[in-house]
């Protein structure tokens, strides 16, 4: 039987947990006597990423009380009933640099220093909105069960212990009272605080809610908001600063990123964007924190370069590609002469693709790129295909920079954006010009787009091609003919209307005719016309049907008028029977439709080319 391949992230975790096991300084916290009880020796390690993956080591499912790893979730949860300037009336954000259990409050005000010390925490609790002590403790485990994915319970054992023995709580409790911080009964809110400390989690529980505010506040899990999304940086921010109670300068220099860690043993940090992670091991320090949980986290952060002041970030990899109308055109076949046209002319339109998670930096970088040559430019698409996430910095960039080209005379359109779904709500929000806004998304593809770009260039031009072709000779079949021929080439030609919409050829029908447009634009369509994808699409000028004219087998797509179409029909048999009845003509448009393959087949070949070259 062969094992299943094994992560090196899993793989790490669990040499971590080996490394680290061994380690036997400090102690298990004994002032709750009930944590005095705790097995010194337990020791789980789980990392949760942004998108919900879990890696567990050790005793990863084994349940303690989260104790002060409760405070940052409950000041979330406060934030949320009461927003952040009345919590700023409440408690500071300032670290106190003294320990947890200080009766740190301000002199004048009461306001303890941060929401991370036990003092700010209680203030916190006391926030919660509810009807009654009770209502309180349930809104309370309730917030908890959004972060986690299931119910949660209290561990009954250690908070009778604690609030047998809370005596400095208390006391707490009734300072906050005196000082009017706390406006309702002392004893209820500082109970509730004891209850919020006992409830029972485990790693893979604080991994989970560490990823949950990974990921703008959202459970990657189940896809509950937990918390709303402006909060999250609230929290993680009193995290960074005041998490770690009188080390927390200390851990913010080595470790790098927001975190939290409770005396039963727990700590959960929080990589912004990335992942969140558990650890518990009962022995704690001095300060309050575990011993080998500190061990662990600084060791994850050194070995994947994880501090938050040293972010992996690549400004020009919002960069993909660009080209221009001179060197890649769209799907749509055009007559050689307007081909040509966009050949001298095409460095006026410009696409980008872009690419990764759009914010400041990777947006900037984009539009540097874009104003440089945005003089000359009549058109510019923003191919979003690879882009990820565009934040609201990023989107009201892209507004600003839209209706600055516009000021110029430029077009702007944002393409392939099907999978950001809040993107134009995003701009919306920023530019009330809604006619501007539904330009700017008005296209789903590059390819639309492009097609639209280049029939716009061509029009500001003078079209080499007529918009209705009377002349046979304009037809690339046609080349090389003398007048006698074209008369017998002419005769042969059925003329047909094709009105808009109307199917011109079916997929897997016999082929009998090939089609020269003489006004209008045709469709080509894999499945059904309107609902299936359209590959390409033919010009006035141009041929539609000579594959299947030279090889004789079945359409393999539909062809639609796009608009009213005018086309003349050259039936294959008379083709067939010129080999006989005019051999040199026949020769001639043999030798045309090879050189009009050619061409496309060229078009492809660059096509490919300037993709592979700039991707390379
Ligand atoms: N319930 C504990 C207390 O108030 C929480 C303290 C902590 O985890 N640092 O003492």
């Amino acid at each position: 039987m062969s094992a299943a391949h094994r992560s090196p992230i899993q793989s790490f975790l669990e040499s971590l947990r080996a490394r680290y096991a061994g380690v036997r300084d400090g102690q298990v916290a004994t002032y709750i006597p009930e944590l005095a009880k705790t097995d010194p020796d337990l020791f789980g390690i789980c990392l949760a990423t942004a998108d919900g993956f879990l890696y567990e080591a050790g005793d990863s499912r084994h349940q303690f009380t989260v104790q002060s790893i409760s405070k940052p979730f409950v000041y979330g949860l406060a934030l949320d009933d009461n927003g952040t300037q009345h919590m700023l009336t409440k408690t500071g954000v300032e670290p106190s640099g003294d320990a947890f259990n200080a009766i740190s409050l301000h002199r004048a005000t009461g306001r303890p220093c941060n929401p991370m010390i036990n003092a700010g925490a209680i203030a916190t609790t006391g926030q919660v909105r509810a009807d009654s002590p009770q209502q309180r403790v349930a809104r309370i485990l309730e917030m908890f069960g959004r972060y986690t994915g299931h119910p949660m319970g209290i561990d009954g054992a250690v908070y009778e212990s604690e609030n047998r023995t809370g005596h400095r709580n208390r006391a707490i409790g009734h300072l906050l009272r005196n000082f009017e911080i706390l406006d309702d009964d002392p004893t209820a809110t500082v109970d509730a605080y004891f209850q919020q400390c006992s409830i029972a989690v485990h790693c893979a529980d604080l991994a989970l809610m560490g990823a949950t505010l990974a990921n703008q506040g959202v459970n990657p899990v189940t896809g509950v908001r937990a918390i709303e999304d402006a909060h999250v940086e609230n929290v993680l921010s009193v995290m960074a600063s005041c998490g770690m109670y009188d080390f927390s300068g200390g851990w913010i220099y080595n470790v790098g990123m927001p975190a939290k860690s409770g005396v039963s043993g727990g700590v959960l940090a929080v990589l912004p964007g990335q992942f969140g992670i558990g650890v518990f091991s009962p022995r704690i320090d001095e300060q309050g924190n575990s011993v080998r949980a500190l061990k662990v986290c600084a060791e994850v952060s050194r070995a994947w370069e994880l501090h938050q002041f040293n972010p992996p970030y690549c400004p020009r990899s919002s960069h993909r590609l660009s080209y221009s109308c001179a060197e890649r055109n769209s799907s749509r076949i055009r007559h050689p002469g307007d081909l040509a046209c966009l050949r001298d002319n095409g460095s006026r339109v410009r696409v980008f693709e872009i690419q990764g998670n759009l914010a400041f930096s990777t947006t900037e970088s984009i539009i540097r790129k874009v104003i440089a040559g945005s003089g000359e430019q009549r058109s510019v698409i923003l191919d979003f295909h690879h882009v990820t996430a565009v934040n609201n910095a990023a989107a009201r960039l892209l507004a600003d920079l839209a209706a600055e080209l516009a000021l110029r005379g430029t077009s702007t359109f944002v393409t392939h954006t099907q999978r950001l779904p809040s993107l134009r709500p995003q701009v919306a929000a920023h530019w009330t010009d809604t006619v501007a806004v539904d330009r700017l998304f008005r296209f789903s593809s590059t390819d639309l787009a492009l097609e639209w770009c280049e029939d716009d260039l061509l029009d500001a031009l003078t079209r080499p091609v007529p918009t209705r072709v009377e002349d046979l000779r304009t037809f690339e079949i046609a080349a090389g003919l003398t007048e006698q021929e074209l008369d017998v080439l002419d005769g042969l030609l059925a003329r047909q209307r094709y009105p808009r919409g109307e199917v011109i050829i079916r997929r897997d029908d016999e082929a009998t005719n090939l089609f020269l447009i003489r006004s209008g634009v045709v469709g080509v369509w894999l499945g059904e016309p309107g609902t299936g994808s359209r590959v390409a699409s033919f010009s006035v000028g141009t041929m539609v049907g000579e594959l299947a004219f030279l090889d004789g087998a079945r359409r393999s797509a539909n062809v639609v008028a796009e608009c009213d179409v005018e086309c003349s029909l050259f039936d294959v048999g008379d083709f067939l029977r010129m080999q006989d009845s005019h051999p040199r003509i026949h020769a001639t448009i043999l030798r045309n439709l090879a050189v009009s393959l050619a061409t496309k087949l060229r078009k492809v070949n660059r096509d490919v080319s300037i993709l592979s070259a700039q991707r390379s």
